[in-house]
């Protein structure tokens, strides 16, 4: 038996971050920035109106009502023409740049809206409604530092400074099969003794959740031949491979029977629960990682979060490769097999102020309503048997959709 954290290193350590490339901004979305990026020109790039009205001279509206004459238009787009000389003012809309003299702007709503003249009916604050060149980004400044994640609000900036592709770490393609004679697709019939497929669905969820671009094979029968065909072909749009079932003890293991004689994947006896068998290794000319889970669908998805969430976001190149993990206190009291860690499925909710954590489901590896109904994982140590009701216990948030 190994623990957790020895299994978990030696991914960490044969998973790398993808190598960078330069993408457009929408292929950006949701990958890591491999570069710093700094704007090369200021935001705003000029001084310009925050609302419709007129661009005045504030040493000329000292006094309200103040009649200016109004010696034109300045839309957004071009830059004016005009000067604002003393006592003339030009009608300005939001985002046109600052005429030249002028140095305020009154809201259209402080005036009569007069055309050739206008009468502003407050007096202005000097510099009022005017956006600063570089007030928000100066030129030169780091706007986006390497290592982030690229969000909407994200390439957005990128664009606003004019970056039209950005050096990223690709998302990391990962193929997810599911092992099974037992397994039916979802919509078709069942026969007596078969069940639905349900893992290699979760799996490539959680997969596109932790920010990769999934591959659902599906179910691939207990047979070594075709699980070897199958994994063969899938190896060229892999950068990661996920299966499910087969790798405990049973006469029908073919994963584990497969795999184990190639050499290069290990199958080992994990020192936790759920999910105690787990194998892990590289297979291919390329050396692709591959993930052999168990295929009680629990075991499954809580390894997902324990081994292959971090070795994603590692390829993804996130600073953060681990969940958050909050101190919370026990409603119930919560049990473990003493000698393991236990990933309990709970309920993380706030009362007073404080986090609570209910239990949600048993501890049983097939239960997955309650796994849906979890949004954390309550981790009780290995040394640990018990937390009572009202003790304090670290959790995993999951934060996924639907929790
Ligand atoms: P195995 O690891 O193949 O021995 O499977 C362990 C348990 O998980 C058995 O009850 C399987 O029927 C169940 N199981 C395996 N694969 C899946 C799957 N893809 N979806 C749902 N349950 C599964
Ligand atoms: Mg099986």
């Amino acid at each position: 038996m190994r623990s957790v954290d020895e299994h978990l290193a030696e991914v960490l350590q044969v998973v790398q971050p993808l190598a960078p490339l330069e993408v457009g901004l929408l292929d950006a979305h949701g990958c890591t920035l491999a570069e710093d990026v700094v704007a090369a020109m200021p935001l705003p790039g000029f001084d310009n109106s925050a609302m419709d009205g007129y661009a005045v001279r504030a040493a000329d509206v000292t006094q309200a009502p103040t009649v200016l004459h109004v010696v034109g238009d300045v839309p957004a787009g071009p830059a004016s023409p005009l000067r604002v000389q003393q006592g003339l003012c030009v009608r300005i809309m939001t985002g046109a740049m600052l005429p030249p003299g002028a140095d305020t702007v009154v809201p259209v709503e402080h005036t009569d809206g007069g055309i050739a003249q206008v009468r502003i009916d407050q007096v202005p604050r000097p510099g009022q409604h005017v956006r600063r060149a570089g007030e928000d980004v100066q030129a030169g400044e780091t706007v986006l530092a390497n290592g982030s994640v690229l969000g909407a609000a994200q390439i957005g900036l990128a664009a606003a400074v004019g970056r039209a592709r950005l050096f990223v770490r690709p998302k990391p393609r990962v193929v997810v099969l599911a092992t099974g004679d037992e397994l039916v697709e979802p919509g078709r019939p069942l026969l007596p003794g078969q069940i639905y497929d349900s893992n290699s669905v979760a799996l490539t969820a959680a997969c596109t959740e932790a920010g990769a671009q999934a591959y659902r094979v599906g179910i691939v029968q207990d047979d070594g031949r075709r699980l070897l065909d199958t994994l063969e072909d899938q190896l060229v749009r892999a950068d990661l491979l996920v299966t499910s079932g087969g790798v405990s003890v049973g006469a029908y293991d073919v994963v584990k029977e497969v795999l184990s004689r190639l050499g290069t994947v290990g199958f080992h006896k994990v020192a936790m629960q759920p999910g105690m068998p787990q194998g892990f290794g590289v297979i291919g000319p390329d050396r692709t990682p591959v993930f052999g889970l168990p295929g009680n669908p629990v075991s499954a998805l809580v390894s997902f979060e324990v081994f292959v969430r971090p070795a994603l976001r590692r390829m993804l190149g996130a600073a953060q490769v681990h969940r958050p993990v909050v101190s919370a206190v026990a409603a119930e009291t919560l049990r473990s097999p003493v000698g393991k860690r236990s990933y309990l499925r709970v309920r993380l909710e706030v009362r007073d102020g404080a986090y609570v954590v209910t239990p949600v489901s048993g501890p049983g590896s097939h239960l997955v309503a309650g796994l849906a109904r979890a949004n954390a994982l309550a981790v009780l140590p290995e040394a640990v048997d018990e937390v009572a009701a009202g003790s304090p216990v670290q959790v995993m948030v999951l934060e996924r959709r639907g929790s």
